[in-house]
């Protein structure tokens, strides 16, 4: 009888199956599995939990454009609020109008801000100390430095919680989820935005694909394992799509060819703009197919309820 080597039987931390395989190899010992049960991706070795804590120093944060929040005058938080308030009403307003809101992993804060200028209770939960001084002492919100395990949060009292591409950071994102839906009122709804493996880029760029990001990212999901947990957890799925970012593609290749129109002469401007929103449509005709009908957007946005 042939034996299956050791490492092909990695557990899923989603389903608990033995049923994973090596999908890419990191730097050793460390290897992402796909779980062919609930369709999960993970890391495995995962890192302990003070290790976890270390990645998000503020050092985290400056990598990812963050470094200029302590600079911000007055007028540039503002903009950035009255920006999030457009944000809060795409992301929330369709599913619910008011209430107590909680995002875990509200960062700097800006979402949340928006969203209680829009007449939400919000409270924040932020593992980053300097992200969390900045949104308690520059945005005066009242955001706890924790993780959501520790948090301590009441039962049944939230009517939304959000979590934007944070739970793919958790080493058990089923006890996240257990414990967000047991925060929530009956009723209560959770929105959370999550890469999706199952897209274009990760089918091109494989083990580059760009949101594997090795070592922050521990679990990486697709629909369907989405549709997985939603039913462990029995939350129902008020809405399940998946989208991308439009101005990672268009803007680079626009003001590339804009830029040369431009340079050319100064009367050619109106028609670089005009170049710009045609490139847009052809962007968003072939890839509203591919993100709408087939789930092959770059990022999930799932819409779970609580019923019981
Ligand atoms: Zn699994």
């Amino acid at each position: 009888m042939r034996m299956k080597r050791k490492e092909d039987l990695k557990k899923c931390g989603i389903c608990g199956n033995l049923t994973s395989r090596v999908a890419f190899n990191f730097k050793q010992p460390h290897k992402m599995y796909k779980c062919r049960f609930c369709e999960s991706m993970f890391l495995h070795p995962l890192p302990d939990a003070g290790t976890i804590r270390e990645f998000y120093c503020e050092e985290y944060f400056r990598n990812h454009n963050i470094q200029y929040l302590k600079g911000l005058d007055g007028n540039s938080i503002e903009s950035r609020i009255r920006l999030a308030q457009e944000s809060v009403k795409y992301e929330i307003h369709p599913f619910k109008r008011t209430g107590k809101l909680l995002e875990v992993g509200c960062a700097s804060g800006f979402f949340l801000k928006a969203a209680e200028r829009l007449g939400w209770e919000t409270m924040g939960i932020e593992i980053s100390e300097f992200a969390c001084l900045f949104a308690s002492q520059r945005l005066g919100l009242n955001v706890m430095n924790s993780r959501l395990e520790d948090a301590g949060l009441p039962k049944n009292h939230f009517d939304v919680i959000v979590m934007f591409m944070v739970l793919e950071h958790f080493p058990d994102p089923v006890r996240i989820l257990q414990i967000a839906k047991e925060s929530l009122k009956t009723g209560g709804i959770m929105i959370i935005k999550i890469p999706n493996y199952r897209c274009v880029e990760s089918v091109i760029f494989k083990s580059k694909w760009h949101q594997l990001s090795f070592p922050y990212h521990l679990y990486i999901f697709s629909p369907a394992s989405m549709k997985f947990l939603a039913d462990k957890l029995n939350l129902s799925i008020d809405a399940l799509g998946t989208y991308r970012h439009f101005s990672n593609y268009i803007n680079p290749v626009s003001n590339h060819i804009c830029g040369r129109m431009v340079k050319e002469s100064v009367n050619l401007k109106e028609k670089a703009g005009r170049f710009k929103h045609v490139l847009k449509f052809l962007y968003k005709s072939v890839f509203s197919v591919l993100d709408e009908r087939l789930l092959m957007g770059e990022q999930i946005r799932v819409v779970l309820r609580k019923n019981d």
